[in-house]
């Protein structure tokens, strides 16, 4: 499928599912997930609209961010090592991988301004996969708040590689819960009202329980 079709088919169905459940289209943000593909291929993203792109290795995106022209958004989505944070940090907009208190003291000492970060929480309990425990997030987030350049904007996760919906509802829905939660303590440094969350296989879901933030590599740019 050309990147172009490709685009249309996901444009479409962001649509349906936030008419599904009466949310308006312009509250998502999609962000094409370069990490599998060429340079060529992500700059083709960009030319057809994609403004957002996503890697998940720092040298995938320096690679990228070095050649890709036009106005572009990056977004790091990927665990991110502390001692590599000063080589990022003036290339991206967002941070979707904020996962522990010395990641964030690194941020704040090397940022010049305050960065955009998700914090990202392991929903689904797979011990492979990063983030922080549901129950740690309250507390991790009112530790940050001496690193004022550390935004908490949201929360991401990741579904795990399963079919049924309910499992993946639930992920989803449990984030959504605990952004609500915090959302409503109005804190300054962590308005956290995104949700970055969806990726090729569950993104339709992921808009009904609430994301604003979708990442899309295989559907829309290919894996190859
Ligand atoms: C690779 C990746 C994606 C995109 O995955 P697809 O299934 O190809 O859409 C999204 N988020 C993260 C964190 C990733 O590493």
């Amino acid at each position: 499928m050309s990147l172009e079709a490709n685009l249309s088919t996901i444009l479409n169905n962001v649509r349906q599912s936030c008419e599904k459940v009466g949310r308006n289209h312009d509250e998502i943000t999609v962000i094409g997930v370069t990490k599998y593909v060429t340079i060529e291929r992500a700059q083709e993203a960009v030319d057809k609209g994609i403004c957002h792109l996503g890697e998940n290795r720092l040298e995938g995106l320096i690679d990228k961010y070095q050649h890709v022209t036009g106005k572009v958004h990056w977004h790091f989505i990927g665990s991110l090592q502390s001692r590599k944070v000063k080589d990022l940090i003036d290339k991206v907009d967002m941070i979707h991988s904020l996962d522990r208190m010395s990641l964030a003291k690194e941020i704040h000492k090397r940022a010049t301004k305050s960065i955009d970060c998700f914090v990202q929480v392991n929903t689904s309990g797979e011990e492979s996969k990063h983030g922080l425990h549901p129950d740690d997030v309250h507390s991790f987030i009112e530790k940050l708040a001496p690193y004022t350049n550390v935004r908490v904007v949201g929360l991401m996760t990741m579904a795990p590689h399963v079919d049924d919906e309910s499992i993946l509802r639930q992920t989803f829905s449990t984030l959504r819960a605990l952004r609500d939660d915090i959302n409503k303590k109005q804190l300054d440094y962590a308005p956290c009202s995104y949700l970055s969350m969806g990726m090729s296989n569950d993104y339709q879901i992921a808009i009904e329980e609430g994301a604003t933030h979708i990442r899309i590599g295989t559907k829309l740019v290919g894996s190859n």
